[in-house]
């Protein structure tokens, strides 16, 4: 295939902020970018060429779409992976229809990683009733119940204390398919983010080490405080999965070490992810540009990581009374910030993040909170402000969490 150079169109099928970021670095580089998603003004849609309003569900609205681009990705895995086989027959899609079938189901994804013997946590499918009282052969309690399709950062979760819990905890999921899991007492949690090109070169990033509150990304510190050894052995597994997935693109590997230092695969991403937004701003190539590179069939980026750096989510709580104190936080001369353009927070929404360049990684991570405390303290400033005049904190509803849509 012939490499799409600058100047040709990249299409993304979603415009929540890795839509967005793509669509910017894209467009640094000169490409076309067009975005389509349901949403009016979603973030990817503000910095693209064009954008389409659309559901995923409108098949003929998605294959116009496409016809106007050289290539598709995604900025989600839970584009359905028959919508992307339809798209493949007309343009080339990376990631895969293949690729998003597989991660797109908890289950068939697990068990992909058990055929091809990657490490993983104890797991049962729970289709039926039969299998929900079988499941406490296979796996110990305290558990975590998750739904096959459709979760992320904690949704379609729940925790399962013991065997007894079962029935009321696959209940409170509305009984669809789902999946077992132990829960794992990791020390830490760690993720591999790579990118492979179309003729299989690979370049990974400085490994992350990540903490989730609520399930939902907090931090990510790198590099990430482990031992050669073990940053040497999550770099082995995450190569042999892209390999073994024949994966085109940015790609995140999520692990769980353990107190024995065993590594178990938590999930697998086929996208830039959370947890590689260091990159851009750290990294002589960001994840960004480098999915641009892999999916247009051109030579990879060198991955480098330039200055030691936490990366800090900015959750719409944060937006509870008012805007946050901007002020505060750029008084801080090495902090970078980014903003979605988002026009309402919600709590756990994902409006924007912060990296933080400092040296030592563990004063970084208490200077975070101190920053996060300043960002909501109040002050003269509070009179300013109405609480809704600028974010409206809104309750979860179908336009901000975009079930399909909003990236994770
Ligand atoms: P997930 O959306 O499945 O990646 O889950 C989000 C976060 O919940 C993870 O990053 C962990 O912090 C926690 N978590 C999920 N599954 C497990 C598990 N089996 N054991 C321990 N913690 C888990």
């Amino acid at each position: 295939m012939k490499p799409i150079l600058p100047g040709g169109t990249i299409g993304i099928l979603g415009g929540g902020q890795l839509g967005r970021m793509l669509a910017m670095e894209g467009r640094r580089m000169g490409y076309r970018v067009g975005v389509l998603d349901p949403v009016e003004n979603c973030p990817a849609a503000q910095v693209a060429d064009f954008s389409v309003q659309s559901n995923l569900a409108n098949a003929q609205c998605v294959l116009d779409f496409v016809s106007q681009v050289d290539v598709v990705t995604v900025e989600t895995e839970l584009v359905p992976w028959k919508l992307l086989a339809k798209i493949e027959k007309v343009r080339p899609s990376r990631p895969s229809s293949f690729v998003l079938g597989l991660v797109q189901d908890r289950l068939v994804q697990r068990q992909f990683l058990q055929d091809h013997h990657f490490p993983q946590t104890p797991f049962a499918s729970i289709k039926d009733r039969v299998a929900l009282t079988q499941a406490a052969e296979h796996v110990e309690f305290p558990a975590i119940l998750k739904t096959r399709r459709s979760g992320y950062d904690g949704k379609g979760q729940t925790r399962v204390d013991s065997e007894k819990h079962l029935n009321e905890a696959w209940r409170e999921l509305d009984e669809v398919p789902s999946v077992l899991e132990a829960i794992v007492p990791f020390k830490i949690e760690l993720s591999v983010v790579l990118g492979r090109s179309l003729h299989g070169n690979i370049e990974i990033y400085t490994l992350a080490e990540n903490v989730h509150r609520q399930n939902i990304l907090h931090t990510t510190r790198v590099p990430a405080q482990v031992t050669d050894t073990v940053r040497s052995r999550a770099e082995k597994l995450a190569v042999s999965l892209a390999e073994a997935l024949n994966y085109c693109g940015i790609m995140a590997v999520e692990l769980f070490l353990l107190e024995d230092d065993a590594l178990l695969i938590n999930e697998v991403a086929p996208r830039p992810h959370n947890s590689g937004h260091f990159t851009l701003g750290a990294c002589v190539t960001s994840q960004f540009e480098q999915h641009l590179r892999a999916i247009c069939g051109l030579p990879l980026g060198v991955s480098s990581l330039m200055h030691p750096v936490t990366m800090v989510n900015l959750l719409g709580d944060l937006w509870q009374e008012g805007p946050p104190r901007w002020d505060s936080l750029l008084a801080h001369p090495q902090v970078r910030l980014h903003l979605y353009g988002k026009s309402q927070a919600g709590p756990g929404r994902k409006m924007g993040h912060f990296l933080l360049f400092e040296e030592d990684s563990a004063h970084a991570l208490s200077q975070v909170e101190t920053i996060l405390r300043e960002l909501t303290h109040k002050n003269h400033r509070s009179d300013c402000h109405r609480k809704d005049e600028i974010f409206p904190l809104a309750r979860l509803d179908s336009h901000t969490a975009l079930s399909s849509t909003e990236s994770h």
